[in-house]
Formats: structure tokens, C-alpha cells, sequence
């Protein structure tokens, strides 16, 4: 039985939406920004989404002793191949913004013919000392001609630049709970949160 579960990232944008869609478990949960000192976030040098999250989440339940999710997720364009994929948070180098990555994006696709993308999560839970169990969220959309923000300050990486859910809405332009109920990082936390055996949100 789990009481408190640590959400192993170094990214507050997604320490926020796990902090979100956490609510209402029977858990004390604690982002990785709130440890003293804040631990380094473990390198992703994997070649699967799947070996990045199981990485992530076993150093830092090892490192604190405490049960600990993590993820590694990525945007997938048809026309590229499925690229940026696994190396979405290092497209273009670890010096490049979000805002470098999303023009990059759409330069590259100017002339393409179809526009399909899907994000895919993959949700790793590492017990200390024991099993780690994996979970999966993808979500298909498709990629938008120019970046269109929404909410203030909501929304992170590749969110401007993706159109989902069929009205044409970014998911920076959804709010944050539209984003839990049809992200990648949402479907994925609906298959956790069934597992450990808590009601649908
Ligand atoms: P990582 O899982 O920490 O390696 O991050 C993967 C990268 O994929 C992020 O830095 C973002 O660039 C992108 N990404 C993953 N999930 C999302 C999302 O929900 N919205 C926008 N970009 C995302």
C-alpha cells in the first residue's frame, strides 16, 4: 500500500499537471521540487520511452526511499518520420527553447502534404526495492500551421503547436482540465490511477 508518492521530474510544468490528476488519491504527493536538497533529474540516454521513465522513476525511488512515478514522452510527426519522438525534450540541442523547437517544426512542415502527430507517454511507477510497473497514454492530432497560445502562462513545450480533440483548439488553448481528460500524460495517469484502485475522474 502506497501512502506517499514522489512525482520524479525536473519539469515544473509537468509536476503540475501529475499534481492535478493526482488529487483526491489517498496519498501524500510530493513533487521532486519539493526535496532539500532537489535531486538532479537522472539523464534520458535510453532509446524507448519505456527504458527513459523506468530509469527515471527507479533513481529517484532509489535515491529517496520512496515510491516514485516518472515519464518520458514525446511528439510523434508522420511526416517526420516520428520524429522528434524519444529526443523531444533534446530537438535541436539542450540550449534550444520550446519556442525554438516549435518554428523548427513548422519550417520543417511547410511543404508537407499531412500534418498527423500523436503524443505518447509512457508512465513508469518504481516501488523501492521492488517491481516497476508501466503505464501508456497516446493521443493523435495534428500539427498546427503557426503556434497559438491560450491560458496565461499554462501549456508547455510542444502544447502550441498541437491541435487535438476536433474543434481545432491547441492544447495550450484547452485548459488544463480539458488537457488531463484527452492528454497523453492524462490517459496514461486514468491507467494508474485504475490500478491503484482509485474511482475515474
Ligand atoms: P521528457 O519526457 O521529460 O523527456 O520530455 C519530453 C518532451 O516532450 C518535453 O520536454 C516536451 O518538449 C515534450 N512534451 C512531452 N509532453 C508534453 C506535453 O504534454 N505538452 C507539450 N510538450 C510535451
Amino acid at each position: 500500500m502506497i501512502r506517499t508518492l514522489l512525482i520524479g521530474s525536473g519539469n515544473a510544468g509537468k509536476i503540475a499537471e501529475y499534481r492535478r490528476m493526482l488529487a483526491g488519491l489517498p496519498l501524500r504527493v510530493i513533487g521532486a521540487d519539493e526535496l532539500v536538497p532537489v535531486p538532479p533529474e537522472p539523464a534520458e540516454d535510453h532509446d524507448t520511452y519505456a527504458a527513459n521513465a523506468r530509469a527515471k522513476a527507479e533513481a529517484y525511488a532509489a535515491a529517496t526511499g520512496l515510491a516514485t512515478i516518472a515519464d518520458d514522452s514525446g511528439l510523434e510527426v508522420d511526416a517526420l518520420g516520428g520524429a522528434p519522438g524519444v529526443r523531444s525534450r533534446r530537438y535541436l540541442g539542450e540550449r534550444a527553447t520550446a519556442e525554438d523547437r516549435n518554428a523548427k517544426l513548422l519550417a520543417l512542415l511547410e511543404e508537407a502534404p499531412q500534418r498527423d502527430a500523436r503524443f505518447v507517454c509512457v508512465l513508469a511507477l518504481a516501488h523501492p526495492g521492488g517491481p516497476t510497473e508501466l503505464f501508456e497514454g497516446i493521443v493523435r492530432g495534428e500539427i498546427a500551421r503557426a503556434p497559438r497560445y491560450g491560458h496565461e502562462g499554462w501549456g508547455f513545450g510542444y502544447d502550441p503547436v498541437f491541435v487535438v480533440g476536433g474543434d481545432g483548439r491547441t492544447m495550450a488553448e484547452l485548459s488544463p482540465e480539458e488537457k488531463d481528460a484527452l492528454s497523453h500524460r492524462g490517459l496514461a495517469v486514468a491507467k494508474l490511477r485504475a490500478h491503484l484502485g482509485a474511482e475515474p475522474r
